[in-house]
């Protein structure tokens, strides 16, 4: 497994990757890696790709009072999980070398990018956009994987490779959980033992929503209402917001004709956790 840092040899390995035949599928990360990473990456091990990871803690997609120095940074043993899964090339760039002196550009999916997640979070969504792009210049994956884990993030991203004609293929990969059914994070590591406890709940409020909708409810709001009950009476959540969307659209469902996905984010003490399901109501 190659450990690469310099842009230009990241391309130059790409390019002759390519000159052979070979694809090669990118699972773009922030590193402190865990399982739902892992399954990224066996994800793009299917299709015989040559696989890299990319591990880069990307200041444009921090506020200024988010956790962008305490985000946790592990890269070895990262590295270690990587080499034991197979992954061909860890590209892990320098802030220096992504955003040198004079960096002047931005891409910004519009409107979903202010939304949800984006209303709490000014700016977060167009330096996702931003880093993933240049991401995808330098390595010139043929796919790249994310997980469904952050829905919003995926979908804005097929839209941006859609409308600025990027030639990769994007793929969604389903949630990892816990057996408790939280939903794996990096920022789980700054829960406490009690904090964890009353993340699991997070979920579980999810799948108060599914069966209620499962069980006949069309009515967002009234989805919303008994999960916003569901958590308050938990004490210690303080949800931020509670949204169901649809899917393929992304955009604000008031009643439920169809898949829908039920996202939500909340503060366990200081740290912020988001989670979605997909919800299909029976017929
Ligand atoms: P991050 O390092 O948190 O930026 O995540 C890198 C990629 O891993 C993103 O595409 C995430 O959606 C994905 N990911 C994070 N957590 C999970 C999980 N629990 N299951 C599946 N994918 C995940």
């Amino acid at each position: 497994m190659k450990i690469i840092r310099s842009l230009r040899t990241m391309t130059q390995w790409s390019q002759v990757q390519h000159r052979r035949g070979d694809t090669i599928g990118l699972v773009p990360t922030m590193g402190a890696l865990h399982a739902g990473h892992l399954s990224l990456i066996q994800r793009a091990h299917r299709k015989k790709s040559r696989v890299v990871v990319s591990i880069f803690v990307n200041p444009l997609q921090f506020g200024p009072h988010e956790d962008l120095l305490k985000y946790p940074r592990t890269f070895p043993s990262d590295a270690q999980a990587c080499r034991s899964h197979g992954v061909d090339v860890i590209f892990y760039p320098t802030v220096a070398s992504l955003y040198p002196p004079g960096f002047k550009t931005a891409v910004k999916v519009l409107e979903v990018s202010d939304i949800l997640c984006g209303a709490h979070r000014p700016g977060h969504f167009q330096g996702v956009a931003t880093v993933v792009a240049k991401l995808f210049n330098i390595v010139q994956p043929d796919i790249a994987y994310f997980g469904q884990k952050d829905a919003q993030q995926a979908w804005i991203l097929q839209r941006m490779v859609a409308d600025l004609n990027i030639p990769v293929s994007i793929r969604t990969v389903p949630t990892v959980r816990e057996t408790t059914g939280l939903a794996m994070s990096s920022r789980n590591r700054y829960l406490s033992a009690e904090e964890k406890d009353l993340a699991l709940f997070l979920y579980q409020a999810l799948r108060v929503g599914a069966r209620l909708i499962q069980g006949g409810e069309r009515h967002s709001a009234r989805v919303v209402k008994k999960i916003m009950d569901f958590l308050k009476a938990k004490k210690h959540i303080a949800i931020q917001y509670i949204a169901l969307v649809d899917p393929i659209e992304f955009k604000p469902v008031s009643y439920i004709t169809g898949r829908v996905c039920i996202a939500l984010a909340a503060w366990i003490g200081k740290t912020r956790l988001i989670d979605n399901i997909i919800v299909s109501p029976l017929r």
